[in-house]
């Protein structure tokens, strides 16, 4: 039984997750203590145990501890069971971090599967779904699988009521693979979508944008989502590149000002396209995981992040596997997966 310290590095749900997802694909039971440490409201929330849920019913897992508030958990795998599921958070939680958790197990299942999540799909500290759709899954599926995210409604936190359909042509073995380069810059745009909102706050972020990057107004696009999808806030920048594809996103709060919220997803794209790597810091830490199963690979990215570095931690305990991470220049870092 593999223990692990919830609370090492980041103390967040990500361990909690990249744990599910190990444990699936290596058949290895594990005992977590102290869930989600480092968060305001640590242990499980309704997410987590739906992550948690989903994992038990593909894996045909024994659990135990899971429950509200709960910092502990034990889970014991038996056979992954591709196939036809439908999991409901029940909250305005993240679908894509409950994907996370049993995706991996999915992608080298020996069968086909489909997933309809319900729940948050537009989530503040979660990847949203343009990201999965345009960044995440077209990076993993180079890996051999063959991966499709439809967005049946948007689910905008805090409502949430969002349904996504993935479905998952499984390989056999993932391929090792290596992103280094992000080729020439092929389009870029710049989305402010409000849902039940004043038009007003999208206009400002996307004038904020204008300034900041400079972009033609081709570039830029306001969205009005049908109020009952309310209130519900995003700014998203999209670069697509040559080899690879990214997408930055700011979520409006109550209290934040909307130059406030357009700027910070501007620095973080101009970060990105002044660094010129291919791998955004979110892809980073979510990319580790598939490259372990896959048994290597190497990508460059940006200075590793907490995620990052908490996620190799973990994948270590369950996988035999070496992972450096070296800066290569100022603002590159090359993060290298090898048995
Ligand atoms: P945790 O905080 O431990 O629950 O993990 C959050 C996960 O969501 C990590 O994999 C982050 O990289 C990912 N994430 C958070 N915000 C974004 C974003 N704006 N775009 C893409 N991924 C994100």
């Amino acid at each position: 039984m593999i223990l692990i310290d919830g609370a090492m590095g980041e103390g967040g749900g990500q361990i909690l997750r990249t744990s599910l997802a190990l444990s699936l694909c290596s058949g290895k039971p594990f005992h977590i203590i102290n869930l989600r440490a480092r968060r305001r409201k640590p242990g499980f929330k309704q997410q987590h145990l739906t992550c948690v849920n989903a994992a038990a019913k593909i894996g045909g897992a024994a659990i135990e501890g899971a429950a509200p508030g709960s910092q502990e958990l034990m889970f014991a795998p038996t056979t992954i069971r591709p196939g036809h599921y439908n999991f409901n958070i029940g909250t305005a939680g993240s679908t894509t971090l409950v994907l996370q958790s049993v995706l991996p197990a999915l992608l080298i299942a020996n069968g086909p599967s489909t997933l309809i999540l319900e729940g948050g799909t537009h989530n503040p500290f979660a990847p949203p779904f343009d990201f999965l759709q345009q960044v995440f899954l077209p990076a993993i599926n180079r890996m051999g699988s063959k991966v499709e995210a439809h967005l049946e409604r948007p689910g905008y936190y805090p409502k949430g009521g969002g349904r996504l359909r993935v479905t998952i042509q499984s390989a056999k073995k993932l391929r090792t693979i290596c992103i280094h380069e992000r080729g020439k810059i092929r389009e870029q745009r710049a989305t402010a979508t409000v849902a039940g909102l004043p038009r007003h706050i999208a206009q400002r972020e996307i004038g904020t944008i204008k300034q900041k990057l400079g972009w033609d107004e081709e570039c830029l696009y306001i969205k009005e989502e049908p109020a009952d999808m309310g209130p519900g806030n995003i700014v998203t920048i999209e670069i697509k590149s040559e080899y690879i594809s990214e997408v930055f996103t700011g979520f409006g709060r109550r209290g934040v000002r909307a130059e406030i919220v357009a700027d910070r997803v501007a620095k973080a794209a101009l970060r990105y396209l002044d660094a010129g790597v291919p791998v955004c810091e979110h892809l980073a830490d979510q990319l580790l995981l598939p490259f372990a199963i896959a048994g290597g690979g190497s990508f460059n990215t940006l200075k590793p992040t907490s995620h990052t570095r908490t996620n190799s931690e973990v994948l270590k305990l369950f996988m035999n596997i070496e992972i450096s991470m070296d800066r290569i220049s100022k603002d590159i870092w090359q993060i290298t997966l090898s048995r």
